[in-house]
């Protein structure tokens, strides 16, 4: 017992008793050791009880077939009741075991490798009948089941002959024991004080929720595999409801926490205007006048900028900041990448400087005298804007009076750092920006009612990005056309997938590349990868940007943000590996300037039907929200910008955008619940609590302790 307890982590003081049982480690189920215990783990992608209850069957195999041995059909599951005729023990190890049996109709033999003879002639004595389930397979015109599903006798035909839930698995895992430990692990569900409204969970026709977990690892057919199962369904809404609530506590919190009015005297605008190289699009104004309205008032701002690649964000963000400094606060702008932040301060310069404004652009690259005249400028308040990575926050700098954040590209930060960004300032009004269209059924998982202000509209005179479709077959046309156009001063971009399993192959990939293109155009082509240092990075993109280079290739690292009005052609290799948005987002870093442009997508054939009509929606549109939304329904949310990576929360029940309606509903609830009980005292309050305790939500519940 104490080995077991040791991998056990210490309980939350608050957490109610009833949810013990939930917690304990896998390996204290029987049968579960701690050889199989990790492999479990890995599996249900955590070492709890409660990990293994998430884990839901996807698939049955149904035993209920029947059929006499003459007629059971080649590679179909049966359930067959033999007679046991003679055993045929290995003659050399690596060999078989065979089983020889019979019906009235014909023989089959049982075939079992590894085998230990005593328990196979206990399982299976001789001159016995005995029902078997499993795979039929013919060898050598004589048919035959390798190592049976189940073997039982006589009387045990009724459990046999079933319909049989299969769990998702892992090498070294069988069914059988996911199984037995899932049936174990029912064992550990406690009766749990009911978080629903009563007259909710009567209308959906839902069940407790210990009935429901018993149901989804139980389902009576394959109806209770889909979502739309009633203990599906009640499962998914506890999750989504619990996250509903943890934002919508946050979130309430952080307004809480605030009480700043930034009301801009316009004074600043009024110096940047006449200095903007163009017209402010109406969707842009429209944005500045949300903002405005929302950082003039006393709670926090939230607001989320979505607007598509190039739509013209960062004028907005500018705009936005004056509000702060006009108050005499500072403002933020962050940016996910070096290089990303040094463009800004590009960028932002003549504005800045048109409006007199003191800044600074602060890197993780500022060392010694340098750093510490930065730090020294943004502790003062000397100056009004900071223009720098989240490194401004790690490095332990302090601001005089930070009003205002904007977080650029948003994507790429976790929900941690946007914690951490909390923290910094006294109630800072914080404005997200993304250039990836994320579904509303998304911002809700991910920020509760987070104000969204969108760019629908783009900035005149774009051109659209000539897409292609093309064989890998065609490689060598394409890099024909490539260097016809180079010669005319086109620069371009070509990415290489990123292969999830490994790092390494990927970059393999992208360094074959290199080298075959290297040995055609020379010291004209660099690479650029994930593994390199920040600075090396940089250095290379720079020498990009500067027209050092023509062709850059990269593995995905360039997605996000670098703007290189030059570059005219984007080639995506092995597009059909690439979610619809991600490719989006890199298309978008061609067609900036004015010049025709680009987007080579180059697949590995043959395509089945769907990935065909999932790259042709690409030559189709330049929609970004199309784009997301059909992604979305193609590929789910899970995988969407590749969820994990993205701060964005992925479930283990809901399942997005089957589950939409109930995220919906989730929503109100929540917002109801707050409403009444803000702080979950109430019989229900105290039974939500249990609900946040049970999805590990305790973040949420200490915000309502500390109140
Ligand atoms: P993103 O939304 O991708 O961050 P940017 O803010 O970088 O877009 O803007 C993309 C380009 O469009 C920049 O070169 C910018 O100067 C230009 N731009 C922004 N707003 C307008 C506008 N209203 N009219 C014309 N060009 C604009
Ligand atoms: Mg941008």
């Amino acid at each position: 017992m104490s080995s077991e307890r040791k991998t056990e982590p210490a309980r939350p003081a608050s957490r109610p008793f009833a949810l013990d049982p939930l917690f304990r480690a896998l390996t204290a189920l029987p049968g579960v050791g701690p050889k199989n215990g990790k492999l479990l783990e890995k599996l249900v992608e955590g070492p709890k009880i409660l990990d293994l209850l998430w884990h839901r069957p996807i698939a049955f195999v149904d035993r209920r077939f029947s059929p006499k041995v003459k007629d059971a059909p080649d590679g179909k599951v049966v359930t067959l009741a033999l007679r046991v005729n003679k055993h045929f023990p290995n003659a050399r190890k690596g060999l078989p075991y065979k089983v020889w049996c019979s019906d009235e109709t014909g023989a089959i033999n049982l075939v079992f490798f590894h085998a230990h003879k005593d328990w196979l002639e206990k399982q299976l004595p001789m001159d016995t009948d005995v029902i078997v389930s499993g795979r039929v397979e013919y060898f050598q015109g004589n048919p035959q089941i390798v190592h049976p599903d189940a073997i039982g006798k006589p009387e045990d035909r009724a459990a046999i002959e079933t319909v049989e839930p299969v769990y998702p698995l892992t090498q070294g895992i069988t069914n059988k024991l996911v199984r037995k430990a899932a049936g174990a692990a029912l064992g550990f569900v406690p009766e749990l004080p009911e978080w629903l409204d009563e007259a909710h969970k009567k209308r959906q026709g839902w069940a407790d929720w210990n009935e429901a977990v018993k149901a989804a690892h139980n389902p009576a057919d394959e109806r209770g595999l889909l979502p739309e199962d009633k203990a599906r369904e009640r499962l998914a809404y506890d999750e989504l409801l619990a996250n509903q609530l943890t934002i919508a506590l946050v979130r309430s919190r952080q307004k809480k926490s605030s009480g700043r009015a930034f009301k801009g005297t316009g004074e600043l605008r009024r110096k940047i205007i006449p200095a903007l190289p163009f017209e402010l699009t109406g969707a842009q104004k429209r944005a500045i006048a949300e903002i405005d309205k929302d950082m003039a008032e006393a709670s926090r701002m939230m607001r989320l900028l979505q607007g598509d690649v190039g739509s013209g964000k960062t004028v907005v963000a500018a705009m936005a900041m004056m509000n702060a400094v006009e108050n005499g606060a500072q403002a933020a702008f962050l940016a996910p990448t070096e290089i990303l932040a040094r463009q800004h301060g590009e960028t932002l310069r003549p504005w800045l400087d048109a409006a007199d404004l003191r800044y600074v652009v602060f890197t993780g690259r500022d060392k010694g005298k340098a750093r510490d005249a930065l730090t020294q400028k943004i502790a003062s308040g000397e100056a009004q804007i900071v223009i720098g990575t989240h490194a401004i926050f790690q490095e332990g700098v302090e601001f005089n009076d930070l009003g205002f954040a904007v977080i650029d590209e948003q994507h790429r930060f976790g929900v941690h750092q946007r914690l951490q960004l909390s923290a910094k300032g006294r109630g800072t009004d914080i404005l997200v920006m993304t250039a990836t269209p994320i579904p509303r059924t998304l911002t809700l998982t991910a920020y509760g009612d987070m104000e969204v202000s969108r760019l629908d509209e783009k900035p005149p005179g774009r051109k659209p990005v000539d897409t292609r479709l093309l064989d890998s077959s065609h490689m060598d046309e394409m890099i024909d056309g490539i260097a016809r156009q180079i010669k005319t001063g086109a620069r371009a971009y070509w990415v290489c997938p990123l292969v999830e399993e490994s790092e390494l192959i990927d970059l393999a990939a992208a360094e074959e590349r290199y080298d075959v293109l290297h040995a055609r155009f020379g010291d004209k082509v660099g690479l650029v990868h994930g593994r390199m240092k920040p600075t090396e990075k940089d250095a290379v993109m720079q020498k990009f940007a500067s027209g050092t280079l023509d062709i850059l290739v990269a593995t995905t690292v360039i997605e996000v943000g670098v703007n290189v009005p030059e570059a005219t052609i984007m080639v995506i290799e092995h597009a059909e590996r690439f979610g619809l948005s991600q490719l989006h987002q890199l298309r978008g870093r061609v067609g900036r300037g004015g010049d025709k442009s680009y987007c080579f997508l180059l697949y590995y054939g043959p395509l089945g039907e769907t990935a065909k009509e999932r790259l042709s929606i690409m030559r189709q549109t330049e929609d970004g929200f199309l784009i997301s939304e059909k992604d979305l329904e193609l590929r789910g949310a899970g995988d969407l910008l590749g969820v994990r990576q993205s701060g964005m929360p992925t479930f283990r029940l809901a399942e997005l955008p089957a589950h939409n309606e109930l995220l919906a509903a989730a929503h109100d609830d929540a917002k109801y619940i707050l409403g009444k009980d803000p702080e979950l005292k109430t019989p229900r309050g105290e039974a939500l609590r249990t609900l946040l305790y049970l999805f590990e939500r305790d973040q949420a519940i200490a915000y309502l302790r500390s109140g």
